[in-house]
């Protein structure tokens, strides 16, 4: 089979941040869940080192909601999410067989040089994905709206940097 790794260029849209992604992208995932849904991404998964961020981390700033799992990761300055770290498989999901993701979730809308019209969508159910039982969303959301210095945040995300 053909190899069709290639490197992206990416940004949000002031271009605060910059990064690139090496993959394959022969989908995109349209998830309904209460954040993909807002923001309209279209994302594609890649292992955590074929992202590489171009500014510091602290030039991010994280939100944490739900099940406090997933990095929701966007620019300060213009409020583009162009990267996600995804949540852990819940009990459920577990139970259902989804395996756990070791990477991130890249919003193809902010990559340079993708025709979107002809890459699949891949429909994704996030919002039918029971969080913490009992309680809306107002009520699970918990904004975190500070920017970690980046030794901080390499502390945090030990895992995910290399
Ligand atoms: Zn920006």
């Amino acid at each position: 089979m053909l190899c069709a790794v290639k490197t992206y260029q990416g940004s949000c849209h002031c271009g605060r941040i910059r990064f690139e992604v090496d993959g394959d992208i022969d989908h995109v995932r349209s998830c309904d869940c209460s954040i993909c849904q807002r923001r309209g991404a279209l994302n594609h998964r890649v292992a955590k080192e074929s992202l590489r961020l171009l500014v510091p981390w602290s030039d991010l700033t994280l939100y944490q909601w739900g099940s406090r799992t997933a990095k929701d990761y966007f620019c300060p300055v213009c409020g583009i999410l162009p990267f996600r770290r995804p949540s852990d498989p819940t009990a459920q999901e577990l139970r259902e067989g989804v395996e756990p993701f070791d990477g991130w979730a890249v919003n193809a809308r902010c990559l340079e040089g993708l025709d979107l019209d002809a890459i699949p969508v891949k429909k994704i159910h996030g919002s039918r994905i029971e969080l913490l039982e009992g309680l809306s969303r107002g009520e699970r959301a918990v904004h975190e709206e500070r920017t970690y210095s980046q030794s901080e945040t390499r502390k945090k995300l030990g895992k995910w940097l290399r």
